[in-house]
């Protein structure tokens, strides 16, 4: 079995003024995002929406000290971006969504998503989202910890840092042993 991993594609690190953006590389895997979504969607495959989200009072959180405050709960910069939100809305009741509010760049740091994967029988994850370099590259550091097969889509996937983004790619190729190719 397998299931969709998708990471903080929200409003803050995608939008032209978003708290944390990538920008324009994020922005431009709007509709391929929106397309592997409703693929796994119509497939019946579990789909995981793993965001960060962040309290600005939390003064015992490390990125307090790395980054400017983003994804904040309660936020509109933590919506789901563009269209990738209309889909959301729209399929959200359907069954096979879940939503991870996620402390860490793993969507397996401090979350239970591992235990919701293991119940389904699920082996294989693909990753889409940014940042490729920061948690798309944690989130899968820990997939191929815990076994796990890992797909990344390097047309879904992005980052601020263009050498962070290529380094990642080829990390998880070369020695994460994942697929990645154009979806
Ligand atoms: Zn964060």
């Amino acid at each position: 079995m397998k299931a969709l991993i998708n990471i903080d594609y929200t409003y803050d690190f995608v939008a032209d003024d978003g708290k944390l953006t990538a920008g324009k590389p994020a922005q431009a895997l709007e509709q391929k995002i929106v397309e592997v979504t409703k693929e796994f969607t119509d497939n019946g495959d579990f789909v995981v929406f793993a965001i960060d989200g962040h309290d600005a009072t939390d003064q015992y959180h490390p990125e307090m000290k790395l980054f400017p405050p983003h994804n904040l709960i309660g936020t509109p910069g933590r919506a789901l971006y563009g269209s990738l939100n209309d889909f959301y809305q729209a399929n959200k009741d359907k069954g096979n969504a879940y939503w991870i509010d996620k402390r860490h760049y793993s969507a397996f740091s401090g979350t239970d998503l591992d235990i919701r994967l293991r119940e389904r029988n699920i082996t294989e994850l693909t990753l889409v989202g940014v940042c490729t370099d920061i948690c798309v590259l944690h989130t899968a550091v820990d997939a191929y910890n815990l076994g796990y097969k890992i797909n990344v889509p390097e047309n879904c996937v992005a980052s601020f840092n263009q050498i962070g983004h290529d380094w990642a790619l080829s990390h998880f190729k070369g020695s994460l042993g994942a697929n990645v190719f154009e979806a």
